[in-house]
């Protein structure tokens, strides 16, 4: 009945472009000529749309190679082949149903960006520095975006950790300066897509259209107004990925358009969060099974994406967020859940589009073999990624955690033993360190709120080697266990009207916090500048009594990095490292500019980590 009115409308609408566009939707909303991806597949999401359906397409260089319904007649997809000389502009794609009745969609084709790979998707590297923030809960640049009617969440408190805080894009954007000023050259935001999930909205992780930006954030004009802002002071952008899931309220649930698109169990089950299994091989069958196909979450309905059609819609959609929002590193979220050989297809079609770009996957795994094995590695394995660097939870939990929190001194052996196994990447350069992020325990309270122990955290991640990321208010030593993770997802102090402390101007900042505040912002920009530490290698020493030793090098410039993690002084015989210093007589302290003489011995104290530029 619902369909034969549709069809009855529709004929009314004939060949009426605007009309049509708001009962049939189009994903993607548009694609590009002169891109390698000219295997264009449309899917079109309409009342009844599929039901008898004929495509007719008429437009010189577009052909059509075939359409297909699914089990939901809501929805038909479409196979366009572009060939290489096809001009821009709007495709007329014509579907008829057997009753004659017609809707016409003028496909738009559009002229590509200018500038791939040198100004946009040029790329994230180890000559970057990350800053990486929810942007419900950094800045509110727009409080009339605060709350948008007809939208399922209406909350909007910020004394409630799960209510929407208001902050938005147009807050970054007002804070460009301040992220610029600590040396920061790229940002990565929590997920800007469309969440319209009834509560919990404040991550970003539950897509409800991949093709709208979510208009609390700003919609699709403030995101593009981002990425202009950043690269016009030479940053980059990090968009967020999630193929793995979507938000249970997304049309492709709420209206599915076949069984198999969601990985479909008796009950509702629960993936393991376990790697093991993926590369264990005395696994078994059905431990796998739950690790890729059991569901993120009950909001979260797990994707599958061994339908061909859902496997097009995600690489093409991702494809299409590069070049429309001009990203330049791809973050891709619970990278190890998702179905290893898609990851492969779809991590190529991005790299055979824009070779330059950066991508580095959520491996939240248990081991530095088991991290390696979801990146390009050495391993001679049945399956090899193809993924460019994962975000490095081994140099965190099997390393600067480990090192900081051990007062004895002995903690180093675990970083200088995790760095030691760099040998399984294909280049380690391409993982991301951090020292914390949306979804564990804040750093300095992880270290028990100890000073000494994120001085000396935020000094490796600035001097180690790999992309740093900084999660935001660490750099002012912001708190948090992440039980519940509502805890390390607390307002930017500043980034609200009133805010008795602002992290922007200082006011109201402890000395302690500026005092961190001040480290992050010299070490950045020294950083910025230092060929050692953004491309140089890394050679690191044995520990000793508690002193772990390392050098960032190039022909240029040489750095040594001494940390004493232990609570008492040891003594810095430079003789040992000879190897790295000849030719240098003297350290100088990027922090506080001290000059030691390397040709004898220095006494470094307890709790404490210098970075010296050997002249
Ligand atoms: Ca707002």
């Amino acid at each position: 009945m619902r369909n034969r009115l549709f069809w009855a409308v529709a004929a009314l609408l004939l060949c009426r472009l605007a009309s049509a566009q708001e009962t049939v939707k189009a994903y993607p909303s548009n694609w590009w000529v002169g891109m390698k991806h000219s295997s264009l597949q449309i899917m079109l999401h309409g009342a009844g749309i599929g039901e008898d359906a004929k495509v007719s397409v008429s437009y010189p260089g577009v052909q059509l190679v075939e359409f297909h319904r699914v089990s939901n007649p809501n929805y038909l997809f479409i196979r366009l082949q572009l060939t290489p000389n096809v001009r821009p502009g709007r495709v007329p794609i014509r579907i008829n149903n057997a009753r004659g009745a017609a809707v016409r969609l003028d496909y738009p084709l559009l002229t590509r960006r200018s500038g791939k790979g040198t100004s946009y998707a040029q790329g994230v590297t180890s000559a970057d520095f990350i800053y990486f923030l929810m942007p419900d809960r950094f800045s509110n640049g727009e409080p009339g975006n605060d709350r948008i009617p007809g939208m399922r969440d209406q909350s909007l408190n910020r004394d409630s950790m799960y209510f929407r805080h208001g902050g938005d894009m147009q807050g970054i954007l007002h804070h460009l300066d301040y992220l610029q000023g600590l040396g920061v050259t790229a940002l990565w935001m929590t997920p800007v897509l469309e969440n319209d999930m009834p509560d919990r909205t404040e991550h970003g992780y539950a897509f409800t259209d991949h093709y709208t930006i979510d208009p609390r954030l700003g919609g699709a004009d403030a995101y593009l107004h981002l990425a202009d802002a950043l690269h016009q002071r030479g940053m980059k952008l990090i968009q967020d990925a999630v193929y793995n899931h979507v938000g249970l309220y997304h049309f492709l649930v709420q209206d599915l358009p076949e069984r198999s698109w969601l990985h479909q169990w008796p009950q509702y089950t629960q993936t393991n969060y376990r790697d093991q299994p993926l590369l264990d091989p005395h696994a078994s069958a059905i431990d796998k099974k739950l690790s890729s196909d059991g569901w993120f979450t009950p909001q979260m309905p797990d994707l599958n994406q061994g339908n061909p059609d859902v496997a097009e819609f995600l690489i093409q959609h991702a494809l299409w967020c590069v070049e429309t929002f001009a990203v330049d590193g791809w973050r891709i979220d619970t990278y190890i859940y998702n179905d290893l050989a898609f990851m492969n297809r779809c991590n190529k079609a991005l790299l055979d589009e824009y070779p330059r770009l950066s991508l580095f996957g959520e491996a939240w795994v248990h081991g530095t073999a088991n991290q390696a094995y979801f990146a390009r590695n050495h391993l001679d394995l049945p399956y090899k990624s193809n993924l460019p660097g994962v975000v490095d939870f081994q140099c965190l939990f099997n390393g600067i955690l480990p090192a900081v929190k051990d007062t004895s001194g002995a903690g180093v052996n675990d970083l200088y033993g995790t760095l030691s196994n760099d040998f399984l990447y294909e280049d380690p350069a391409r993982n991301v360190v951090f020292l914390d992020n949306h979804d564990m325990s804040r750093f300095f309270s992880e270290a028990g709120e100890d000073w000494s122990a994120l001085r000396i955290g935020l000094s490796w991640l600035l001097t180690s080697r790999g992309i740093p990321q900084l999660y935001y208010g660490t750099e002012i030593a912001m708190k948090g266990f992440s039980n519940p993770d509502g805890l390390v997802r607390m307002d930017f102090p500043g980034g609200w009207p009133g805010d008795r402390k602002n992290a922007f101007s200082r006011e109201g900042l402890s000395a302690d916090e500026r005092s961190i505040q001040e480290l992050v912002r010299k070490l950045g920009l020294f950083r910025r500048g230092s060929s050692a530490l953004k491309t140089g290698k890394l050679m690191q020493y044995t520990p000793v009594g508690g002193s772990y030793v390392y050098f960032r090098y190039d022909e240029k410039q040489t750095i040594l990095c001494a940390m004493n993690t232990g609570n008492k002084p040891v003594r810095l015989d430079f003789s040992r490292y000879a190897e790295r210093t000849a030719g240098f007589r003297k350290g100088v302290d990027v922090l506080t500019g001290a000059s030691y003489s390397l040709e004898q011995p220095a006494e470094l104290p307890g709790r404490t980590m210098w970075v010296l530029e050997l002249q």
